[in-house]
This record gives structure tokens, sequence and C-alpha cells, in this order.
């Protein structure tokens, strides 16, 4: 297939463009600067450039960014929309609403007018689309079928409320396109939990690393060397898996009109500390230890399970464990840095 794919530059993405490169596709990636799309083209010398090619779109947060973007010749198949902020630094809760929600309905509403060819878009959602916050905890089996009950004046109480109903309300738009313009492509949706494993995109120092894999840097450098930081939420995917997940949502015509909790199984910061002290010994001495990990483990009264039998058996994913995804990432950070 012919794939426009948003957001190019980022984690995700570049291993989502991997993988639709490995097996046969053909991408055009959107990304905010020249200088981002040249590094992505430099990556694959190899490639002509009709079989990979950028095209500029600065901010997703404006009206119709995407119109220019969803045409292209021969014209596309299918659109994958993973560019959305990820970070918790948001001074107002808009920083992070305003390019998930308008470049999600932005994207459908530019391919629905502009790209009649689109016969699916795949939209990355999160699990924090599907997470009840509020009610989590023993016994609590999530799946495709739950929903953040986030509300708009909940996004506004701290940066992660803001990040969560950035994804909520995003998906939210998304199946509500459908619904109610009832256009000629179908959707399906990845929810991620937290993305972990190595990094393949272009970056200049482990200060502009992305959010998901900034625990993994923190435990090598010693920065968490004291307290290890609680987990958060306590599930996870490697980042191949999860962009695996996005390519057969392409390919697999069943995929049309579903969510995919893609969640490979637990994890909890205790688990990467340990994992990294057997696994790369020259840094145990910056790693928490003793009481110190405490915080990083899992809540002594049991935490909420997970149902990933759809991701299996639809798209019949298979996923990594936590040892092959810490330890690829921790190579793939020294090679950014090998003195770190
Ligand atoms: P990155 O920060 O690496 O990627 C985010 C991408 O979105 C970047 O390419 C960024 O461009 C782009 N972007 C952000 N804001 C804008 C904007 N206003 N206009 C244009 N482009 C924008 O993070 P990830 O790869 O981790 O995230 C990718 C997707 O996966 C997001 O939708 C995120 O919510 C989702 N996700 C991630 C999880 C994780 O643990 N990593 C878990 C669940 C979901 P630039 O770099 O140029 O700013």
């Amino acid at each position: 297939s012919r794939v426009l794919l948003t957001g190019g530059s980022g984690f995700i993405a570049t291993h989502v463009l991997e993988t639709l490169l490995a097996r046969g596709h053909s991408v055009v990636t959107t990304v905010r600067s020249q200088q981002k799309g040249q590094a992505i083209l430099e990556a694959h010398p190899e490639l002509q450039k009709d079989r990979l090619n950028y095209v500029i779109v600065e901010d997703i947060s404006q009206a119709n960014a995407f119109d220019k973007a969803v045409v292209s010749k021969p014209p596309f198949d299918a659109v994958i929309h993973t560019a959305s902020p990820y970070h918790f630094n948001a001074k107002d809760a808009k920083e992070l609403l305003e390019p998930a929600v308008i470049g999600t309905t932005g994207i459908l509403k530019s391919v629905q007018q502009y790209a009649p060819s689109v016969k699916r878009v795949i939209v990355t959602s999160s699990f924090a689309a599907i997470n009840n916050i509020y009610t989590q905890g023993k016994g609590k089996i999530y799946s495709e079928a739950d929903w953040c009950p986030i509300t708009e004046e909940q996004a506004n109480d701290n940066p992660a409320n803001a990040y969560r109903a950035s994804k909520t309300f995003a998906e939210r738009a998304a199946w509500n396109f459908i619904d109610t313009e009832k256009p000629s492509f179908d959707l399906a949706v990845i929810n991620p939990p937290l993305v972990l494993g190595p990094i393949a995109h272009n970056l200049a120092s482990l200060s502009a690393l992305n959010t998901s894999n900034q625990r993994i840097r923190d435990f090598i450098t010693g920065a968490a060397k004291d307290r290890c930081p609680p987990t958060g939420n306590y599930g996870y995917v490697d980042v191949r898996d999860l962009a695996l997940a996005h390519v057969l949502a392409i390919e697999k015509p069943e995929a049309g009109g579903k969510r995919f909790f893609t969640v490979s199984t637990h994890f909890s910061n205790k688990a990467i500390v340990e994992i990294i002290a057997e696994e790369f010994p020259e840094f145990k001495d910056r790693l928490p230890s003793g009481d110190g990990l405490i915080p990083g483990d899992y809540p002594a009264d049991g935490v909420y399970g997970f149902d990933n039998s759809r991701s299996r058996g639809v798209l019949g994913l298979e996923f990594r464990n936590l040892k092959e995804s810490i330890v690829d990432a921790v190579h793939s950070l020294l090679a950014v840095e090998p003195e770190i």
C-alpha cells in the first residue's frame, strides 16, 4: 500500500516507518521541518523517493493543516496518524488538547475531502484513553471495552490529566467523526500502554529523549539513584511490536472499526532497575537499591490486569518481553551518548 504517516520524526513513528518499508509499503511522512525530513531520507539512502518521501506539516493544531499532505501521486491507500504531543510540561491543558483533538479530526476531514482513495485510517491513541484512573485497582481487567471517564474540568487538574484528556478526547472525536460523517474509509485505533524499547529516531542528545524512555535514561545516568520513581501505569509494550501492530492494522481487513489494546504485560520501575543491574553491571552503583526501590514496586494490594486477546487474535500480534525491551533500549541510548 501507499501510506501517509504523520509525525515521522517521533519515537514510535520511526519504528512504524521502518516496519512499513520492511513490509514493502511506500511511505510519505509528515514532519515539522525540512531538517527533520532530510534526516529521515538520509537514514535510507538506498530508497528512491517514490518509496519514501516527506512533506512538512508544521502544526497539526491549525485547521486544514493536512489538506495538502493527504494528496499524493500515486494516491494513498491508508493513513497512520501518530503525531500528538506527549509530555508532562503543559502549563495549560490546551497545549495538548488542541493538537490532539484538532490534529485527529483535521486529518479525518482532509482525507474525506481530498483523498478518496484512502480505505483506512489508523489513529495512535493510548491506554490513557482506556484507563479509569479514578477507580483502578486490584481485580479490574482492562480491555478495549473500557474508556477513561476524564472530564474537561479534570483535564486542567495537572499536566498528566491534560495528557490523558488529550488522548481520550481525540479518540472519542475520531469515532464520533466516523459515526456522524460515515466517510468512505474506516478507522482502526491502537491503544498502547507505556512504550519502551530502542530508539531509532534522529536525536542530537538524550536531553531530547521521548517521554516514555526517559525513566530508563534516568536510571543509567544515576538521576534516580536515591529514589526509584513510582511506575505510574503498570502495562508496557515494546516499540517494535507496537509498530507492527500499526502496520498489521492496515494489512488486515478485519481490523477495521476496532480499537486494539496492544499491551505486552505488567512491568514496574523496580523490575526495570533489576534488569539493568543484571545486564549492565557497570551501572549498578548509579541505580536505586534497597528501600530506594520501594516506590517503584507494584502496589502492595495488587494491580489491575490486562486483556490483550484482541491484539493477539485479530492482528496476530506477539509480544517481546521486558528484558529484551530494556536491554535494547539501553544499548540505543548508549549509541547516542556513549559517555553517559
Ligand atoms: P514523540 O514525542 O517522539 O512523538 C510525537 C510526534 O508528534 C513528534 O513527531 C512530534 O513532532 C509530533 N507533534 C507533536 N505536536 C505536534 C504539533 N503541534 N504539530 C505537528 N507535529 C506535532 O512521542 P511518541 O513517539 O512516544 O508518541 C507518538 C504517539 O504515540 C502520540 O500520539 C502519543 O500520544 C502516543 N503514545 C505514546 C506512548 C508512549 O509511551 N511513548 C504511549 C501511548 C500513546 P516534533 O518531534 O517535531 O515536535
